[in-house]
């Protein structure tokens, strides 16, 4: 039995964690679970699969996850240093998926630990990617994306050498967005930047998906992940999403990857790797979709994509202050103070900002440096998206 935790257990690409564990429960011996304010369903998750510990995020609902967990022989467990405590306990295999920056420090202890760690929180990535990969390196531990593009390109490259790798595309969907007129964009409501046209994902996700910041992040994940310079990364939009990445090579080729927009796919091949093994999902009929479109994505209405570009271009820690003020920046729109459009902008003051700064930007990669950097642009998007407001 292969010892397994879920980080993130309660969300999208948690729940798609759980339905393929749930068909093989012989195979696998739960140790933790995690959620955050969903108790009910953390607690049921966490009874039907006997993990040994289930824990919330939140500190003040520790009274309320004992209550659900109760006679069930489940420890409980909250909070942050909680999280971080389940991240250590002895496994084979960590699904990382909490949403956010928060995925961080859970998904280093894990590394720390020597733990093989499947990465869907691309921030962790975006915010500390020299971190990670150094400490699992140290550690002997292994890092496996679960990101559909960035899976596909790991599929792609898989026996190949790396100095033969010309450039990796990632596609998009390109959003709820895409075929709007630009000028309707700033009134763009809540309900309508939380619903894709293609997959069904966590809502923050979903709001980023239409404002590329998902994408942008996803760039800058690839650049983390497979070590290739900025220049090698294109985005291109798709907006059938069932060409999930492409790799191309020195001598022409092209490779793409396939598969119906399913994120069984990703966390399965991450599950099984390095076999594969039959997954429920569904088999794509290329004669009856008869064609696939592509574009080129449109700068004006994607402005966040430039913005990643820029982040790698100053370097340092750039990708925790781009990533902390997208966060605020989405609490924003979320909370209904600013419009769908005064996000990029929020998020280009901060890098203007804080870009200068040092003594922040340059100091050493550690998590309490990008912590520090995280809390500065968190308060900077929020003073940004107050003069927006103002
Ligand atoms: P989600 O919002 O559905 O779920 C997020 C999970 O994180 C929940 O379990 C929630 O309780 C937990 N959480 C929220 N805030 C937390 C905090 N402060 N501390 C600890 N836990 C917290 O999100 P999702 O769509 O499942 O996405 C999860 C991660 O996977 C994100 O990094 C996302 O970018 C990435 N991802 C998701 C998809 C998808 O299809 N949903 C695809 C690719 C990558
Ligand atoms: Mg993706």
């Amino acid at each position: 039995m292969r010892k397994i935790s879920i980080f993130g257990a309660t969300g999208s690409i948690g729940q798609n964690t759980i339905d393929l564990i749930r068909r093989a429960p012989e195979a696998y011996d739960v140790v933790a679970l995690t959620g955050g304010a969903n108790i009910a369903q953390l607690a049921e998750d966490a009874i039907a699969l006997r993990a040994d510990v289930a824990v919330t995020a939140f500190a003040d609902r520790l009274p309320d996850l004992r209550a659900a967990l109760e006679g069930s022989g489940v420890e409980a467990a909250a909070g942050q240093a909680a999280l971080v405590e389940a991240a250590g306990r002895p496994a084979d295999w960590i699904m990382s998926a909490i949403v956010g920056a928060a995925g961080l420090a859970p998904g280093l202890e894990a590394l720390k630990h020597g733990t093989t760690l499947a990465l869907a929180n691309k921030e962790s990535l975006v915010c500390a990617g020299k971190l990670l990969l150094e400490t699992a390196e140290r550690h002997g531990a292994r890092l496996l994306p679960v990101d559909s593009e960035h899976s596909a390109v790991f599929q792609g490259l898989a026996g190949e050498d790396m100095n033969a790798v010309e450039r990796i595309v990632i596609t998009a969907s390109g959003g709820a967005f895409r075929d709007w007129p630009l000028e309707d964009l700033p009134k763009a409501s809540l309900a309508q930047a939380s619903s894709h046209p293609n997959w069904d994902m966590g809502q923050r996700i979903t709001i980023d998906s239409a404002s590329m910041f998902n994408k942008a992040l996803e760039v800058i994940e690839t650049r983390e992940y497979f070590g290739v310079r900025p220049e090698q990364i294109e985005v291109l939009v798709h907006p059938e999403s069932l060409v999930h990445a492409l790799v191309g090579f020195n001598d022409g080729a092209l490779m793409a990857h396939l598969g119906a927009a399913d994120m069984r796919h990703a966390i399965g091949y991450a599950l099984h790797w390095p076999a594969r093994q039959a997954l429920p999902v569904e088999r794509l009929d290329l004669a009856r979709i008869g064609q696939l479109n592509f574009r080129a994505p449109d700068p004006a209405r994607y402005p966040a994509l430039r913005q990643a570009y820029e982040v790698m271009e100053r370097g340092g820690l750039m990708g925790a202050a781009f990533n902390a003020a997208k966060e605020q920046a989405l609490d924003e729109f979320i909370a209904g103070r600013i419009r769908f459009t005064d996000m990029a902008a929020v998020t280009a003051a901060v890098l203007e900002r804080i870009e200068a700064e040092s003594d922040l930007i340059d100091a050493a990669m550690t998590l309490d440096n990008v912590t520090r950097v995280d809390h500065v642009a968190r308060k900077q998007a929020a003073q940004a998206a107050e003069e927006r407001i103002g």
